[in-house]
């Protein structure tokens, strides 16, 4: 007797015995019970998934002497016929090599005479994508309205490729992927009936080298069989499939989580020696690290990764600890090389510099994630992970603004105001009286720090003085944001309809720019009071900033401290592999 392959010999015969498809077949059986099956079916899916073995199992059901049935009896003449390949009512047609007008001419006589003696006339047609576009055209009218004794049972994996007007006269079936678990029960099963022990890791291995299709699974395990008897190891499974063990990515990226440049190299050496192609070990390996990534970011990751159980459990105890930016720094460096080792003439040399580049990578921020937050911090708006967005950004915005340095003067009756232009600023609650910790400056200049204009406001007689002080701050800030910032600084001596009267404290410099804007400061100040006022600007008191001079150069001095000390400059030091050259209190 010859031999038959497993994946006919143990060809399901009937729906409950296709693997992974429920969706499809439950279907079929529940319109065959309710007798609405269409003459028209298209099963479209991967290869290797079922779609001609359900076909067949349909033309079962509906020719069987017992039917039409979901279960036929697989013993009457019929059922025997399909399961033998030599039905005479059942024709299987490949689509690949009968793709002509002609051929579909000739079907389309053949369908007026009644089956011989089965109830349908059924017409598998395999890969039907094939056909040419008069063939389809051909087609069309007979699947329209075809005579009450035929169906047509269409296989496809490129059902893109069908014409739509073929489409629309089918009942539609995609098939799913088998996935790899599925593949190796199926596998363990018929090794079961065939006497052959070979362990689930060794089936999961073939199971992945099948990439979801069960055909192709059936085939290697085919191959092992006959290479070996009874007992299987993994090391035969490996020689004979000449593919790479999974321990060998497992090695590699523990090796390149542990930054061990030496042990990677010795495993691409070994590979290297048993003779493996470097450029499939290459591709096997960024889809490990993709799916070392979809573990470490935790959600769903059992459904997204197609791996067997023992292997999720190793992969979840190897990126335990390690960052989702980490790993996606790495594979987005493994993709990067990906042509250049496609294309070399020594993968061997390609491959260990890739990995080379990968051990550069240094669990870190991401330089985006570092930039965004120097931006925030100086636009006053960064958010500290913890706690609230609305009372962190505004405490965190006050944090920035309290650590330039305090007015030089207090003497005047008006008291200090500061941080106005800066909504966030001034509505966050109770602001800390001192901080000592300071950022560092960015490179770019200090942004507007006016993030948002807020509606000009107008002034109120009932307003207590600083709150119309704080009003027209805001309209100066409308029109210029470092004036607003200087006058922020300054003591309002006095604020009715007819006067404006303010003490510039700070440096010179907050006098020059405030004497320079003194037309613009006057227009504001009409338009605010809606009348001409009289404004009034004068030098601030310096006699007694030198109470305090000793303590706000000690001060300073802490604050520059803090900024050194302060994580983010060490990781943007490290990060742009830079050196501090100077401290500058904002
Ligand atoms: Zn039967």
């Amino acid at each position: 007797m010859s031999y038959l392959v497993l994946a006919r010999k143990y060809r399901p015969q009937t729906f409950e015995d296709v693997v992974k498809q429920e969706h499809v077949t439950r279907t079929l059986a529940n319109a065959i019970v309710s007798e609405r099956v269409a003459h028209a079916i298209l099963f479209s899916g991967p290869r290797g998934t079922g779609k001609t073995t359900i076909a067949r199992i349909l033309a079962k059901a509906m020719n069987c002497e017992q039917g039409p049935t979901p279960t036929p009896c697989n013993r009457c003449r019929s059922c025997q016929e399909i399961t033998n390949g030599n039905a005479v009512d059942v024709f299987e047609v490949d689509g690949a090599s009968n793709n002509g007008v002609d051929h579909i001419r000739e079907l389309r006589e053949n369908i007026r005479y009644m089956p011989a003696h089965s109830r349908y006339k059924i017409y598998i047609i395999d890969e039907v994508h094939m056909l040419s576009t008069a063939a389809f055209n051909a087609l069309l009218k007979t699947l329209e309205e075809p005579p009450a004794h035929v169906m047509f049972l269409f296989a496809t994996t490129e059902p893109h490729k069908i014409p739509i007007t073929i489409l629309s006269r089918c009942q539609r079936h995609d098939l799913r992927r088998i996935d790899l678990d599925a593949v190796s029960r199926h596998m363990a099963f018929l090794c079961q009936q065939e006497g052959t022990r070979i362990a689930p890791e060794t089936l999961g291995l073939i199971a992945r080298e099948s990439g979801g299709s069960m055909r192709d699974a059936l085939s290697l395990l085919d191959q092992v069989m006959s290479c070996a008897q009874g007992d299987i190891s993994h090391e035969q499974v490996l020689d004979i499939l000449g593919v790479v063990d999974q321990k060998v990515l497992f090695d590699m990226s523990a090796a390149v989580l542990a930054g061990d440049v030496a042990g990677i190299l010795e495993v691409i050496d070994e590979v290297y020696d048993h003779g493996h192609n470097l450029k499939e070990l290459y591709a096997a390996l960024v889809a490990h690290f993709r799916n070392l990534l979809v573990v470490a970011m935790g959600k769903n990751a059992e459904r997204l990764v197609d791996v067997p159980a023992h292997e999720y459990a190793l992969m979840a105890e190897q990126v335990r600890g390690t960052s989702e930016i980490y790993l996606t720094r790495i594979l987005d460096i493994l993709f990067r090389e990906e042509s250049a080792i496609r294309f070399a003439t020594d993968p061997r040399l390609a491959l260990e510099m890739a990995f080379i580049r990968a051990f550069q990578v240094k669990p870190a921020l991401s330089v985006d994630t570092l930039i965004q937050k120097l931006d925030a911090l100086a636009g006053g708006t960064y958010v500290p992970p913890a706690g609230g967005r609305n009372h962190s950004g505004g405490a965190a915005a006050n944090q920035v603004r309290e650590s330039r340095p305090a007015p030089e003067s207090r003497s005047g009756g008006g008291a200090p105001l500061r941080n106005l232009g800066n909504p966030a600023a001034r509505n966050a609650p109770s602001p800390p009286q001192a901080v000592q910790a300071t950022a560092p400056r960015p490179a770019a200049d200090v942004s507007d720090p006016v993030a948002e204009s807020p509606p000009l406001s107008a002034f109120n007689p009932d307003d207590p003085p600083e709150r119309s002080w704080e009003k027209f701050v805001e309209r100066i800030s409308d029109r210029s944001a470092p004036l607003a910032s200087c006058l922020g600084k300054c003591y309002l001596k006095a604020l009715t309809p007819e006067r404006l009267c303010i003490q510039v404290g700070g440096n010179g410099f907050d006098l020059k720019r405030i004497n320079k804007s003194r037309e613009l400061i006057q227009q504001v100040c009409d338009a605010f009071f809606g009348r001409s006022a009289e404004l009034e600007i004068i030098a601030g008191d310096r006699g007694a900033q030198t109470d305090d001079k000793k303590k706000k150069i000690n001060q300073v001095h802490q604050k520059r401290q803090a900024a050194l000390n302060h994580p983010l400059v060490e990781a943007a030091l490290e990060i742009f592999d830079g050196t501090l050259v100077d401290v500058k209190i904002l």
